[in-house]
């Protein structure tokens, strides 16, 4: 199947990224957003990240002008009815994710292939809602996405093997390498990687180690290259907390139960770097461990 137009709902900080190497290898991206506000900050942020990459000299200054004149930005979701393929990329809400996909639905093209970029919702139940659970996958950037090398694709349990064949073809595209994953709980790299955080979190709340003490020994002990709590901070408290949540309710089983501390960070409202406070506080010249 040719894809060439694509389109990204959510011009997040997971959006952004997404529409930036979508343009560079050559697709036609029509962003949309609610919020006009996120749109103008992603196309800025687009551009800054794109000159970066040229200052840098791993693209030049005409494939900049070329992948930013590829991308459109609209606050009408109809607009990406004619795209060949959507990857949706709101918020990780489940009834928002089931009302974007609801209103796109009447006005897609019968071939397009649906796609979410979900961190941890079924995608088998978002694909069942719609009324193209064979043409509808999981479509899992990491974060940064420019930077990040692997996608990981999804396959709901009804995902036929050209909805597959056409995402990977697109990931290939990319310069992307993909791992399949099957549709459980947090797919692959979010099973293994935020169990670990939360581990480390315990390991804070029952006073085996401090914030500097746990993120050195993961650093100089393992070769991590970020301990767990400073990259629980770049992720997001909140979202550790809720991929904990969905590995506890969807597996039943006690060893992913949350953290009581990672859930009194949440609480707090320190949610990591974006709140510029977490394990860190963010609001000096360098990050202050708070623990
Ligand atoms: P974000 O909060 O930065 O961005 C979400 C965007 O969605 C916002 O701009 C918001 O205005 C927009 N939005 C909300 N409702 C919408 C609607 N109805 N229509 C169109 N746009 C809408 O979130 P993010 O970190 O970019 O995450 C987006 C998705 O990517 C989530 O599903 C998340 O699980 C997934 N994800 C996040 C990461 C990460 O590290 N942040 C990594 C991989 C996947």
């Amino acid at each position: 199947m040719d894809i060439t137009r694509i389109g990204v709902v959510g011009a997040g900080q997971m959006g952004n990224g997404i529409a930036h190497v979508l343009a560079v290898a050559g697709y036609e991206v029509l962003l949309n957003d609610i919020n006009q506000d996120a749109l103008d900050k992603a196309v800025a942020l687009i551009d800054r990240n794109l000159e970066r990459q040229v200052s840098r000299e791993k693209i030049s200054a005409d494939e900049k002008a070329a992948a930013m004149a590829r991308i459109g930005t609209t606050m009408a979701l109809t607009d990406l009815g004619k795209t060949d393929l959507v990857i949706e990329a709101a918020t990780e809400r489940e009834e928002v994710k089931q009302k974007i996909f609801d209103a796109l639905l009447p006005h897609l093209e019968p071939h397009t292939i649906l796609t979410s970029n979900t961190s941890s919702i079924s995608i088998t139940r978002l694909a069942s809602r719609t009324d193209r659970p064979e043409k509808f996958m999981g479509f899992h950037f990491m974060n940064p996405v420019p930077v990040m090398q692997l996608v990981e694709l999804i396959r709901g349990i009804a995902t036929d093997d050209e909805t597959y064949d056409a995402c990977l073809g697109v990931v290939e595209k990319l310069g992307k390498t993909s791992a399949s994953a099957e549709d459980f709980p947090a797919f692959i790299v979010n099973r293994i990687l935020v169990p670990m955080i939360n581990e480390a979190v315990y390991t804070l709340y029952e006073g085996v180690g401090n914030v500097n003490s746990i993120d050195q020994s993961m650093k100089l002990g393992a070769n991590h290259p970020m301990g767990p709590l400073e990259l629980a901070d770049f992720i997001g408290l909140d979202t550790c907390l809720a991929i904990m949540n969905v590995l506890h309710d969807g597996l039943a089983d006690t060893k992913y139960r949350p953290c009581p501390l990672l859930t009194k960070y949440v609480e707090a409202g320190w949610l990591g770097r974006k709140t510029k406070r977490g394990f860190y506080d963010y609001r000096g010249d360098t990050p202050v461990p708070t623990r």
